[in-house]
């Protein structure tokens, strides 16, 4: 009876964890959405206001000018140029990384960076993807439109306006900093190429990081705030805060194998032939599910907030009871599976242009892989040999992204987190691995904390429009993203106790 019992007990909590997780996908889902490379349909907006003319914030106007510059990657020097204008009218310091081109990257901070002050770093990038066909858009890309309350155009969101709403909170303690030692500096850290890898950017800037920025935290692009999630009490807000990214690695997989030139006679042994039967076995398996460290601390944080019965599941979703749920569930739902597993996409298949009565000697396949913390490239290949099992088949890297590390939320994690109660008071903070990869994976191999953290509530239409057509940020976001920044740097730069000096905060 008793066994009944726990039995149906086990069945009720796995029910109400499936409903959980559902909602839970959709918060994944959400979250990745907002730095996907996918190309979505159009965002609809049929919404016309007036223009807002009269009403038009300081930086709301700078974000339009910003926009106005197209800087797609590989031509970020205007918008360079025009961002260490606007930061020197504004009094801060700049310094330049490096400056050429295709490579802009500089600093632009409170106090030079050589007085090696801890030092504050928001990091953002000038580049944005291309605008594709201008017709698509309800405003032209690069014109800065402003209606509807919204700031329109390529990059307002990614990044351009998170830049502007970095620059605005900083710009607020310019003047404290020259009458006063302030116990840190603080760094707007702006660079080139994050679209495309950041090979010209971060990857040169986090060189030699540590000796020219001395930083105490970076706080880059990651997490954001969604309303109304399901799986929370109603008027609640999930604010993730992405403590880790996965690791990209590119391989491309061949056969070369000279076999008949003409098609018409060569059997079952070619190349590829070959191919496709490796990637049919990569296209049916399935990754084991590794719970990490972080997904724990994820599930944790959400369980939290959840509360009850459904929350106490996702909160101990790594027990072993749920193992056979998990088994069941996970990869069904690409966006647990995000998560919890190592990806593989067959993302590209070579040279459709070739005649097709003549046999190629060789036949390519490029795969993007995606790396749970703790995954080396050498692990996930060794993985997909075994699993091609064709000796035939050569698997080499393209590209990979630098090995990921984690910071484990600390002292600025809970500044951060207060920051957003106090302009969110309804806001639930959640650590999160990110399943999708930016920049901030070069400044954590250095060693020093870094967190994904866009400090707006985002809607889903909004996470649509980024890397699309119609990409918006509207304007009331934007003064309160600035105004949860300066908040946070107000709770670290200013002294509750000036006797206490910033190392002896940081191990607060
Ligand atoms: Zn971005």
């Amino acid at each position: 009876m008793e066994k009944l019992a726990n039995n149906l007990q086990i069945k009720n909590m796995l029910q109400s964890c499936h409903n959980s997780m559902y909602s839970f996908q959709i918060a994944i889902l959400i979250i990745l959405l907002s730095t996907s490379n996918l190309v979505l349909g159009q965002a609809v907006n049929n919404l016309h206001g007036n223009p807002l003319a009269n009403t038009i914030s300081p930086p709301a106007s700078l974000l339009s000018e910003y926009v106005h510059i197209p800087s797609e990657t590989g031509n970020e020097k205007e918008a360079a140029d025009f961002m260490i204008q606007q930061c020197r009218n504004r009094g801060l310091s700049i310094e330049q990384i490096t400056y050429k081109k295709g490579s802009y990257n500089f600093a632009a901070s409170l106090y030079p960076l050589s007085q090696h002050k801890p030092n504050i770093i928001f990091l953002n990038h000038l580049d944005v993807v291309p605008a594709g066909n201008p017709e698509n858009w309800q405003h032209p890309p690069y014109e800065g439109f402003i209606e509807d309350g919204k700031v329109w155009g390529r990059g307002s969101l990614d990044m351009k306006g998170p830049a502007i709403i970095q620059l605005f909170a900083i710009e607020r303690f310019v003047q404290l900093a020259k009458n006063t030692d302030l116990p840190y500096n603080v760094t707007l850290l702006c660079v080139s190429g994050e679209e495309t890898g950041g090979a010209k950017g971060s990857a040169l800037v986090a060189e030699n990081f540590k000796n020219i920025f001395s930083p105490a935290v970076v706080i880059g692009e990651g997490g954001s705030g969604i309303e109304k999630m399901s799986f929370l009490p109603k008027g609640k807000i999930f604010f993730g805060i992405s403590i880790t990214e996965k690791r990209p690695i590119w391989l491309r997989i061949s056969c070369e194998l000279h076999s008949a030139g003409h098609a018409s006679i060569v059997g079952n042994n070619y190349a590829n032939m070959h191919l496709i039967k490796g990637l049919y076995k990569l296209g049916k398996l399935r990754h084991p599910i590794n719970m990490t460290n972080e997904a724990k601390l994820m599930f944790r944080g959400t369980g939290k907030i959840m509360g009850g019965l459904k929350g106490g599941t996702i909160k101990h979703i790594n027990w072993i009871i749920f193992k056979p749920f998990l088994n069941h569930y996970v990869h069904k739902n690409p966006e647990l599976e995000s998560v919890l597993c190592n990806t593989l996409t067959v993302s590209n298949l070579g040279y459709a242009e070739a005649s097709p009565n003549q046999n190629a000697q060789k036949a390519t396949a490029l795969i993007d892989c995606r790396l749970l913390p703790g995954t080396s490239p050498k692990e996930m290949i060794d993985f997909i040999t075994q699993k091609v099992n064709d000796t035939l088949l050569h698997i080499s890297i393209v590209q990979e992204g630098p090995e990921q590390f984690t910071t484990l939320p600390e002292f600025f994690f809970n500044k951060i987190a207060k920051a957003i109660h106090h302009s969110f008071t309804d806001a639930e903070v959640v650590p999160i691995l990110f399943p999708a990869s930016n920049d901030n994976s070069y400044y954590r191999a250095t060693g020093c904390p870094v967190y994904g953290f866009n400090p707006m509530i985002m809607s889903p239409l909004q996470i649509k429009s980024i890397h699309n057509n119609n990409e918006y940020i509207e304007l009331n976001k934007i003064d309160k993203g600035i105004e949860v920044l300066e908040t946070f740097l107000r709770s670290v730069l200013i002294l509750p106790d000036p006797t206490l000096s910033s190392t002896i905060m940081h191990q607060q």
